[in-house]
């Protein structure tokens, strides 16, 4: 006898095997979802490792061939795979979508992101599985099933925004990534992270969201006592784009030259802000001593002060009372 839990997984991944057989079996899989993924340069075996699939474009091609298998209608809406209307009858979530299952890092499908194929603004770019009873978004990285063991040998997780900058770093064969996919960074999946790896490369989209989500992400990191890194992109390119410009060999080059102590990074992202006036680069300092407060070894951050030091040009005597200022003040 199955448990409800079980039940969800077990709807979960009937429903994976159905996108994936539409994508690679069915007319307008092949022609419609399959070509999308083959125009945006990904390889099959990517295809094929991350179980990517089709969601047919009409109103319920998931939950009728979910019910004529004895799924019972209870799972299919808790998993959100279906929704009930206000006449009470089923319909798919995804729908006419490219799809992403996601996994648990025993390798269970749990919920999906599906992307549209549409243009149109107005419908939105990604859907996603609500959360459930196996499908936590705040818990889960996106990718972490296909990465562990390369986060574990690489002693390093590159941390990248979306579900195609995955396949993308894994084309480029990088396999120790992940994405936050669906939510921005939480603690949870920094704390995942680390069962793994100190270590965490961001990779975030080179537009002014991405940026800003870094530097956030990086206080995060940091606050839990990991080693950060940041590797930036020309504004307009994430991972993926970047990738399939350069080619992966250039890409693996690009990321392991470009790779920057966040300090650098955040100090160069300030200053080119701030340019020559003096009262913004006080600011600077101490939003960069402020991340170096983070840190919760002593040590480090004595090193990181150093650094910060020459970079700005200030007394390492000036940085250690400002540091300890704002320890004195948040204790
Ligand atoms: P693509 O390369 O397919 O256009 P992307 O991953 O570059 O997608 P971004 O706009 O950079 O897309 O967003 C990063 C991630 O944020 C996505 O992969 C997705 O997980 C999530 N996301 C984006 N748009 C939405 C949305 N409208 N609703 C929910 N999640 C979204
Ligand atoms: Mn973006
Ligand atoms: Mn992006
Ligand atoms: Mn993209």
């Amino acid at each position: 006898l199955n448990s409800a839990r079980e039940s969800l997984y077990i709807v979960s991944q009937f429903a994976a095997n159905f996108f994936e057989d539409q994508l690679w079996n069915s007319a307008d899989g092949k022609a419609i979802g399959l070509s999308y993924f083959k125009e945006r340069g990904f390889r099959e075996d990517i295809i094929k490792k991350f179980n990517l699939g089709y969601s047919p474009d009409v109103w319920d091609a998931l939950t009728l061939e979910a019910v004529k298998n004895q799924h019972s209608e209870e799972f299919l809406e808790k998993t959100g795979l279906s929704i009930r209307n206000d006449k009470s009858k089923l319909y798919d979530r995804f729908r006419g979508r490219v799809m992403f299952p996601i996994h648990n890092f025993t390798g269970r499908v749990i919920g999906f992101g599906g992307r549209t194929l549409k243009t149109d603004k107005n419908v939105p770019k990604y859907v996603n599985s609500p959360d459930s009873d196996i499908y936590h978004k705040s818990n889960v990285l996106y990718g972490l099933f296909h990465a562990k063991k390369a986060i574990r040998d690489q002693d390093n997780c590159y941390l990248v925004e979306g579900y195609a900058d995955v396949l993308a770093v894994h084309q480029a064969y990088i396999e120790n990534v992940v994405a936050s996919s669906g939510t921005s960074l939480t603690i949870e999946q920094i704390k995942l992270i680390a069962r793994f790896t100190q270590n965490v490369t961001i990779l975030y989209d080179g537009d002014a969201a991405g940026i800003k989500a870094s530097l956030r992400g990086l206080d995060m990191i940091l606050e839990e006592g990991l080693n950060v890194k940041v590797v930036s992109f020309p504004d307009g390119d994430d991972p993926d784009s970047y990738m399939h410009k350069v080619g992966a060999g250039a890409f693996k080059t690009y990321v392991e030259e470009q790779r920057q102590d966040f300090i650098l990074y955040k100090a160069n992202i300030l200053l080119a802000e701030a340019g020559k006036d003096p009262i913004k680069k006080a600011g600077i300092i101490r939003d960069i001593v402020e991340s170096i407060a983070k840190i919760p070894d002593n040590i480090k951050a004595s090193v990181f002060i150093k650094e910060c030091s020459h970079l700005l040009e200030i007394e390492e005597r000036v940085l250690l009372t400002e540091l300890n200022a704002i320890k004195v003040a948040k204790s």
